[in-house]
This record gives structure tokens, sequence and C-alpha cells, in this order.
């Protein structure tokens, strides 16, 4: 098992903001950062040490970026389990080709879910219309289709509410394999991050309490508002997940808490985590510094938080009419404002986030809402 030392190098597969703050948080380190991304203006890319430029299935890039690499990892699951495995003959890669090959596609991530005995909706793969019209006898509606790969914040899903939408949904998930999964009426979304090292110790976050707006995740809340007997068992979901899948790094499970009060596991990033970008600013390690620490070999950091906290996305719907003015929320205290310099804003793109720190998680989020809707253009 391979221990980086200080002044080896990350490499990482993806530049999305999840690399830039990897790099930003592990940097103290003493650690060096590779970034391999399409994009040249990728956030993680100004603050990299060498850049790659190249498709995230691009197997001679991967391994020019792991040749300057003493160890692997990504900011997104959707690189081709097959190209980390290349990779992985060359340089340790972490999490491994075997957790990315389970959870980019929906059906194994299933499948691997009913194998561990764990809680889940009811669902079923599909891979055509007659398909579909099949499962939906045995799944019920209303339910969701959802593409078995490359699918995220609600992209490749569609809602159905009776038999006569099916032909609709296939069409409108562009005709993909994929799963339909009972539609869960939830009390609250729910999400456990927690690491595990290259030994196996774990090290859990604070549960997070998360609300979506149209799939993308909204705000975020920690500690969540859940008894202690919720709260163990959400945790104990997460480590079977973690162990079950060798996986090292933070992992993040998402759940939701049903009416009833029972756990469903919804999905899981096998990284670090948009519903964990709390942990910066308010938790003595984040999670990316934690996560850099695992896939580097070296033991994890205190993952107690020191107060709780808020974090709301600010997503590109707020730059339509230009760029926003921060003043106000700059100078508020607790206030931890955080852009990935995107250069082009879009619709239900994130473009950044707000973290506000406090003594009662409740008042800080209406707080931060308040803060997020008075933002207004900048003048010019
Ligand atoms: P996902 O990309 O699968 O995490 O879905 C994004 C969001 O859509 C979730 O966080 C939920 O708010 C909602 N959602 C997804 N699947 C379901 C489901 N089976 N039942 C109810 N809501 C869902």
């Amino acid at each position: 098992m391979s221990v980086l030392r200080p002044g080896d190098t990350v490499g990482i597969l993806g530049g999305g903001q999840l690399a830039q703050m990897m790099a930003l948080t592990a940097r103290p380190l003493g650690l060096r950062f590779a970034v391999l991304d399409p994009d040249p203006a990728a956030p993680a890319m100004a603050v990299a040490d060498h850049r790659e430029v190249g498709a995230l299935d691009d197997v001679a890039a991967a391994e020019r970026l792991a040749a300057m690499s003493n160890v692997v990892t990504l900011d997104t699951e959707h690189v081709p389990a097959s190209l980390l495995e290349v990779v992985a003959r060359q340089t340790p890669v972490r999490p491994g080709p075997s957790v990315l090959g389970i959870i980019q596609d929906r059906a194994r991530q299933r499948e691997f879910l009913a194998r561990c005995g764990l809680p889940q909706t009811v669902n079923a793969p599909v891979g055509s219309l007659d398909e579909l019209e099949g499962a939906l006898n045995g799944v019920g509606a209303p339910a969701v289709l959802k593409t078995r790969r490359s699918g995220y914040d609600g992209k490749g899903q569609c809602r159905i509410d009776g038999a006569d939408d099916a032909a609709a949904a296939w069409s409108a998930i562009g005709e993909q394999p994929a799963v339909l999964e009972g539609f869960v009426d939830f009390d609250r979304e729910l999400s456990v991050l927690l690491a595990r090292d290259i030994r196996g110790a774990v090290s859990y976050y604070p549960i997070a309490e998360n609300v979506h707006r149209r799939h993308i995740l909204h705000t975020t809340c920690a500690p969540a508002r859940v008894t202690d007997s919720i709260a163990r068992q959400a945790r104990e979901i997460a480590a079977t997940i973690a162990e079950q899948l060798e996986h090292v790094g933070v992992i993040a499970v998402e759940l939701f808490l049903t009416r009833d009060q029972e756990l469903l596991v919804n999905e899981i990033a096998p990284r670090t985590h948009n519903s964990g970008h709390f942990t910066w600013g308010s938790c003595h390690t984040s999670q990316f510094e934690q996560h850099v620490r695992a896939v580097c070999g070296w033991p994890l950091g205190d993952a107690s938080q020191q107060q709780a906290a808020v974090m709301v996305n600010l997503l590109g719907d707020l730059w339509l009419n230009g760029p926003p003015d921060f003043s106000g929320l700059l100078q508020e205290p607790g206030a931890r404002l955080h852009l990935y310099g995107k250069r082009e804003a879009r619709q239900g793109r994130k473009m950044g986030h707000l973290v506000l720190t406090g003594r009662d998680g409740q008042a800080e989020l209406e707080r931060a809402e308040r803060l997020v809707a008075g933002l207004s253009p900048a003048r010019a």
C-alpha cells in the first residue's frame, strides 16, 4: 500500500469545483496537484501545478496525468472504469476501478445495495419501452425513470405518473438503458459523508439535511434535525456501503427519510460531495482535505464540527442579469463565500456557494436564504 510524502503529486481526473477545493485545502500539507479536464478554464486548472487538457475518456491523457502523479483520484464518477484499470497498472488509483464500475451504473448500484441487504425504493432495470411498461406494473406509479449512466442533478430523469406517460418518458431520457424507481414521498432528504482510509478506519461528518429544487441541491443544514437513532442507522448504512466497496476516500450516501421514519438509499457518490461543502469552515478537517489525506494513505483528520452550518448553492440563474453584487454578503458575520471562477453562467449551473456558521442551524438557514434572495446584479 503506497503512502505519499509531502512534495508528492495527487492527480485528479476532472477539474471542477470539487477538484479545485481539494487542491486549495490540501496544498498546506505540502502536496502538489495535477488535473485532467477537457476545459482549460475549468475551476481546478487555475490552482493546479500541472494541467492536462483532454477528455475524461482519453486513455493517453489519463496516462500522462498518472505519469506525473503518485496517486490518482477523481472529482466525478463519470470516468470509465476501464480507463481507471489502465491507469491503475501505472499509479495507485483511489477509489479503485471496481468502486466506479458499480457506482457509475445505476442498475449495478441498485444490485449492490440489494446484495448488501440495505433499504432502497422498489426498482427495476429497463432496456426498452416494452420492458418499461412491464416494470411499471411491478414498481407502480408514480415512479421515476433514470438513465443507468451519466445522470446528475436530475439530468436523464423523468417522472411517470401512470402507464400513459411511459412512451413520452422513454423518449425524454433518449431511449437509453435505465432504471425505474418507485417515487418516494419523503419527509426529508439526508446525506451521510464519511471518509475511509487505506487501512479501513472510518471518520464521520455530522449528518446533513438537504433540500433540492428542480432536482438540484439548494440548501444543506448540518447537523440534520434527526433523532440519535436515525443518525446511527444512517451512519451504519453508509459504513456498510464504504466497507463492502472497499472504498478509499470520502463517500457520500444520499438517503430519503420517509414519513414513517424509514431510511432508503437514493444514491451513492464515491467522492467529495456538494452536501459536504459545509465542512470547510465548520469542521476541523474539511471533506476536501480529508479525501486527499485518505487517498495519500495518511491518517484521517478530526472531522468534528465546531459550529452548526448551512450551505446555499449559488446557481447561474443569479447571473442572468449580470454578476450579482456580493458586497453585503461579504460583510455578513459568519459568512464564507466561495465562487468557483466559472466563466460562463447558465441556468442551473453551480457557480459558487455560501456557507454560514452559527449556533442555530435553522436560524442560519433563514439568514442565508434571505441573503441569497436579496442578491441583485452589481452596478456597472
Ligand atoms: P438524484 O439525481 O437521483 O439524486 O435525484 C435528484 C433529486 O430528485 C433527489 O435528491 C430527490 O429530491 C429527487 N428524486 C430522485 N429520485 C427520487 C425518487 N425515487 N422519489 C422521489 N424523489 C426523487
